[in-house]
């Protein structure tokens, strides 16, 4: 099917599917974006795609044709109709209707033999920040996710050192991922309309990545620092070795009175590294 207003309208009245405003459910009816997307992602026949939240499939069905399997979670049952019959042609689709932030994803891609694990979704502004979270905390070997967000949850992504958007999940990211933006999309191309234009967003691991003698600490750590934003580093990191962390960063004329959000990914690790 074309990925068209006219197209998209007829298909939820045939099956008589309101888009709920709880899932974020705003699709795509321009088969341009599709097409740009698909074709940036660089996936091929080695690529294990996890989509989350395929809505009825304008992604899902692009995907299928250029990857080896597509793994999809869909919180919504009620899109099972419309995406058995999109996805009819395809036999290397698998659908998971549940929550992805419940799902055991390491335990579903289990049975895939792969060479490349790239996840690809267009997604509820309201979720963005627990998926990526979920993605690192379980350590999801995943080599690229090209994300479609909210433009104002995009920006947070690559905020600066020192904006209010700056905090736990830009240092994560930053630790993990190059992140390049891919494109504008107007939130024209949706139905129904979001009343913000959203960007597409691509994280790429690291081939090398910092090196830190251990990880878990780090990520406490930098989960403490930020633990209230407006505090100081010496109010969160009370029960720290407080002299060792103001030995680092009083290298950088710093000192215990800093905020986290004053902190670089690279300060950060050599705090850590400190302990
Ligand atoms: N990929 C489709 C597209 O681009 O047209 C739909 C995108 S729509 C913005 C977001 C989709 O995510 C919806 O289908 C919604 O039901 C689904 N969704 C929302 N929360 C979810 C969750 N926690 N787990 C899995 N899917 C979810």
């Amino acid at each position: 099917m074309q990925y068209t207003p006219y197209q998209v309208k007829k298909i939820l009245d045939k099956y008589h599917f309101n888009t709920k405003k709880k899932y974020g459910q705003n699709f795509i009816i321009d088969e341009n974006i599709i097409n740009k997307i698909i074709d940036k992602s660089l996936i091929d026949n080695t690529t294990l795609v996890i989509e989350i939240g395929p809505g009825i499939g304008a992604l899902t069905t692009k995907l299928a044709k250029v990857a080896q399997n597509v793994l999809c979670y869909e919180i919504d049952k009620n899109l099972k109709d419309i995406l058995d019959n999109v996805l009819t042609e395809y036999n290397n689709v698998e659908i998971i209707y549940n929550d992805f932030l419940k799902c055991h994803v390491l335990e579903d891609i289990k049975k895939y033999q792969y060479k490349k694990l790239y996840i690809v979704a267009n997604l509820p502004y309201y979720i963005t920040t627990p998926i990526i979270f979920k993605v690192i905390e379980d350590n999801l070997p995943v080599d690229k996710m090209i994300i479609m967000v909210q433009k104002e949850v995009g920006d947070r992504f690559k905020a600066k050192l020192g904006t209010k958007d700056y905090g736990s999940l830009t240092v994560f990211l930053n630790y993990y991922y190059e992140i390049n933006k891919i494109m504008d999309v107007s939130r024209n191309v949706f139905i129904p309309k979001p009343n913000v234009d959203s960007i597409v967003v691509e994280f790429i691991k690291k081939k090398q990545l910092p090196s830190l003698k251990n990880e878990d600490l780090f990520f406490k750590l930098v989960k403490d620092s930020f633990k209230q934003k407006r505090k100081t580093l010496k109010n969160n990191l009370k029960g720290y070795d407080l002299v060792k962390i103001n030995e680092v960063l009083n290298k950088y004329n710093l000192d215990l009175q800093v905020r986290a959000e004053n902190l670089s990914l690279d300060i950060f690790i050599e705090i850590a590294n400190n302990l």
